[in-house]
């Protein structure tokens, strides 16, 4: 079935939906976005992530000439006109129509375009018995350069580390930053579990703010498990009890191997199968 597709401020079909050849999101990767989940027909973190994608666009001095609120009642409206009950969304801000000169400021005005869809991530084979990481060699953008808090248009970065995993024959690569410290995956966080304790590299180690992160520390603390955030070596995860990923799209996903060595017996852990069911449980208002 044919989508609406939110499109500077109307719902228009999906074949209407067309965005410039010169617009610079195209062009230069000029441009923030978002993915966010739909659950029940709620949309998840919505708050949490309009607050991201204005700091993004704040960052890289992209002005939204729309109140906040307003974004996010164009957020629903989308997923109601398209009747997703469990599905995902892809809000995108480019910087606009511009020249082929990258200078951003003669581009007209954002673009802005929400797309609420149906998602299917990994097999559920992937979920029930984990996945198999690689370590990229492709180092996470330098903070310096693109600060790896802002979820920008421009992924480059994280395609070369997942076409290594998928040279590798794995699904996803974990990046290190400039020091070596663990950064995240392509397009989730990292997590490790060592003796009990959750271990999660600081964001300062150079990745996105993840709010299915900040949503498993939180539900982990209510579990009375302890989190800590310090950075973390290759080391540390080849030696982990567990490790496991987590992000919009993945949810959270067990890691059972790295480089090819088993992360303890190989099989998805006991405190990553909890925070999966429990993280369910939140997202689908079954717990508060
Ligand atoms: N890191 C990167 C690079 C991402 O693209 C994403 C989102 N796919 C995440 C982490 C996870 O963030 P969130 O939980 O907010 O989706």
């Amino acid at each position: 079935m044919a989508l609406k597709i939110w499109f500077n401020g109307s719902l228009v079909d999906e074949a209407n939906a067309k965005v410039s050849v010169f617009d610079h999101g195209l062009l230069y990767g000029d441009g923030v976005f978002e993915g966010i989940r739909v659950y029940g027909s709620k949309v998840f973190e919505l708050d949490a992530h309009l607050a991201r994608l204005y700091e993004s666009a704040k960052v890289i001095r992209l002005k939204i000439d729309m109140p906040i609120a307003q974004l996010a009642e164009a957020t629903r409206k989308t997923v109601e006109a398209n009747g997703i009950v469990d599905g995902y969304i892809r809000l995108v801000v480019t910087r606009g129509v511009g020249s082929l000169g990258i200078n951003p400021f003669v581009c007209d005005k954002p673009q802005i375009i929400i797309i609420a869809d149906s998602i299917r991530m990994y097999p559920q084979e992937l979920y029930d018995s984990g996945m198999k990481v690689i370590c990229a060699c492709t180092i996470r953008n330098h903070p310096l350069a693109i600060p790896p808090q802002v979820k920008s248009l421009n992924y480059l970065n994280n395609v070369l580390a997942k076409i290594e995993a998928l040279d590798a024959g794995v699904p996803e690569a974990i990046m290190f930053n400039h020091e070596g410290f663990v950064a995240e995956a392509t397009g989730d966080n990292v997590f490790i579990v060592k003796n009990g304790v959750i271990c999660a590299p600081p964001i300062q180690a150079g990745s996105l703010e993840g709010i299915t992160r900040a949503v498993v520390i939180r539900i982990a603390k209510s579990e009375g498990i302890e989190v800590v955030e310090k950075n973390l070596t290759r080391f540390d995860l080849y030696v982990a009890d567990e490790m496991f990923l987590t992000g919009t799209a993945a949810e959270v996903i067990g890691v059972v191997e790295i480089d090819g060595r088993a992360i303890f017996d190989g099989k998805p852990g006991k405190i990553t199968q909890l925070l999966r069911k429990k993280f369910f449980d939140y997202a689908h208002g079954r717990t508060k």
